[in-house]
């Protein structure tokens, strides 16, 4: 494995947080602290009426705004939802799909996550798709088998060639949000074994060139020890993307 062949990307998820003007007076803060920083993609994903303020912000700079949401059909009766088409006019290439909070509080399944998927990879979007294990899950020892199945069915029907626009977030559901962190040597075990998965999916070369993140708490203080990791490729990091300068840490810590 050869992490060197790897784009690492940190990516932000807002969640339900930020109003158009707090998000023009965040990223305005936040885009000298990162500029020039190109060991790394940066990206924000925004609440879907804060994306146009963000990326007005972010013109010019090395900051992506993308989506934390996004339905597989490409219109009609599905009040509340928006479309790939609908993002990709906005002028949104990144959507993060199958987040843990979709899956806990909005119903996601691993069927619907993978329509998702295949609906933003034909809109010509890149996808962070999110999977990982609950806490009763890594406590029976399951973790494995539970991150194998998620990828095998979230990317049903994706090809080898579409896979160069997915970004994997190994996200272990016990660490979002709590303060809980993985281990490195979790994040790196369980991000080698997606990209076993993938490998066996699509073959090593497409594994070996599959950006997988680890998500979870990640903040200023563990980024660096778990970013290190030979398996990690990035983070997707929900706190401490509120705060500038906590980003501006991680983002360094991926040079
Ligand atoms: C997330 O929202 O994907 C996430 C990892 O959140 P946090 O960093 O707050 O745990």
């Amino acid at each position: 494995m050869n992490k060197a062949k790897r784009r690492v990307v940190i990516a932000g998820n807002w969640k339900m947080n930020f109003t158009p003007a707090e998000a023009t007076a965040f990223i305005n803060e936040v885009k000298p602290l990162v500029a020039g920083k190109s060991g790394c993609d940066v990206v924000f994903c925004a609440p879907y009426v804060t994306i146009a303020a963000a990326q007005k912000a972010a013109e010019g700079s090395n900051i992506s705004i993308g989506a934390e949401n996004v339905h597989f059909e490409d219109h009609g009766a599905f009040t509340g939802e928006v479309s790939a088409k609908m993002l990709t006019e906005c002028g949104v290439k990144y959507v993060i799909i199958g987040h843990s909070e979709r899956r806990q509080y909005f119903g996601e399944t691993d069927t619907t996550v993978n329509l998702r998927v295949k609906a933003a990879l034909a809109a010509g979007m890149t996808v962070i798709l999110c999977l990982g294990e609950v806490k009763e899950q890594r406590l029976s020892g399951i973790t494995r088998e539970i991150v194998s199945m998620q990828t095998k069915l979230d990317l049903a029907g994706v090809s080898a060639e579409e896979m160069k626009r997915v970004i994997i977030a190994y996200e272990p559901v016990w660490a979002i949000g709590t303060g809980l962190t993985a281990t490195p040597e979790q994040a790196d075990e369980t991000c080698g074994q997606i990209r076993e998965v993938l490998a066996e999916i699509y073959g090593e070369e497409v594994a070996e060139a599959t950006t997988i993140q680890y998500g979870g708490s990640m903040n200023d203080k563990n980024a660096a020890e778990l970013l290190a990791k030979e398996n990690v490729d990035g983070g997707l990091i929900g706190g401490a993307s509120l705060v500038a300068t906590k980003f501006e840490a991680i983002v360094n810590a991926a040079q």
